[in-house]
């Protein structure tokens, strides 16, 4: 099968990217950044083939030609920042969005589309099922609702099913820096203070990156669903940000040094998917608990830091 996936230089596409590699399949991958370790690792494999440019430029995808299914991750996937940004967001991300429907509505082999949306979706809405309203905060929740909406468009337009994962907050190896959980391991084990937004009582549901990569593969290989199909990816479970915090300090024998901070615009209070409907449709099973996740990812880090 050849396989596009956008945004393959970040942290989920390259996990995803490199699952797909091994399992034999030909990648080929968009992302804007033309170099990182992740694509190190990616372009030593013979079946990996990589674009540098944009997914808004309609020519440079038409060069791509035909695929059998495409995942979009490409995203600016920062909530706070989008609010500092907002003309940016909608620009890359929803207009840029427009090309890649565009080029995939003319694929002649193209089996399924899976767009990765978020669970920041919600918002204020009150709830985390599917049928929940969509009451989003921030302008990056706004850009992949307004993207949802475009797929159930050019299902019904053109006819080529697509999948819309919204993923809930996604931790793992090969993450990036600024991410919340690198940023406390790390700075937990070099002695240095953690800043906790709301005191630490935002919860989140953290699902490991193992665990998104396998509902991405079960959305893909559906052979059953046709029109636009939206699930939650998380574990259905959520803990305080603090409580992660106290994880860590347990893995690692150390303890933090914390500077709380009131809540941040754009930030809710909890979220926890209902995930009901993947596990019945899709059978999707997460099977990385928040203490194995941490564990393994402190690992991981832990040893690059040494
Ligand atoms: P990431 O920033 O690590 O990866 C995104 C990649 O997309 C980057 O390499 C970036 O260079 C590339 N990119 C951005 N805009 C592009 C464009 N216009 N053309 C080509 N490449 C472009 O992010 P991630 O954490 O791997 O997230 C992947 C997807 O999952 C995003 O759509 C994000 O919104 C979504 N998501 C992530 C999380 C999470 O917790 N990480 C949670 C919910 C949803």
């Amino acid at each position: 099968m050849r396989i596009l996936v956008t945004g393959a230089a970040g942290f989920i596409g390259y996990h995803l990217s490199r699952h797909l590699l091994e399992t034999g399949h030909d990648v080929v991958a968009i992302d804007k950044v033309n170099s990182n370790e992740r694509l190190d690792i990616l372009v030593q494999y013979e079946n990996f083939d990589f674009r540098h440019g944009s997914i808004a430029d309609i020519s440079f995808l038409q060069e791509v030609g035909e695929v059998d299914y495409i995942v979009h991750l490409a995203a600016l996937p920062d909530v706070r920042k989008s609010i500092g940004r907002p003309y940016i967001q909608i620009q890359q991300d929803v207009l840029g969005y427009i090309s890649l429907l565009e080029y995939a509505k003319v694929l002649e082999r193209l089996k399924r589309m899976v767009f990765i949306s978020s669970s920041s979706v919600y918002g204020v809405g009150g709830g985390f099922s599917e049928l929940s309203p969509t009451m989003p905060i921030a302008p990056y929740g706004v850009s992949k609702l307004n993207n949802e909406n475009m797929n159930t468009c050019y299902c019904h337009l053109y006819g080529f099913p697509i999948t819309s994962l919204r993923f809930f907050t996604v931790y793992g190896t090969y993450g990036r820096d600024n991410m919340v959980i690198w940023k406390f391991i790390e700075n937990i084990f070099l002695g240095k203070p953690i800043s906790l937004f709301n005191n630490g009582m935002n919860e989140r549901d953290f699902v490991y990156v193992s665990d998104v990569v396998d509902a991405i593969l079960l959305a893909m290989f559906d052979e059953k669903s046709t029109g636009h199909n939206v699930y939650n990816v998380g574990t259905g479970t959520s803990v305080s940000v603090l409580e992660v915090v106290r994880i860590i300090e347990d893995i690692l024998g150390k303890t933090a040094t914390l500077e709380t901070l009131p809540p941040q615009p754009g930030d809710i209070p909890k979220t926890c998917a209902d995930i009901i409907k993947i596990k019945q449709d899709l059978d999707y099973a997460p099977k990385i608990d928040i203490t194995s996740g941490l564990r393994m990812f402190s690992e991981w880090l832990i040893d690059r830091l040494n």
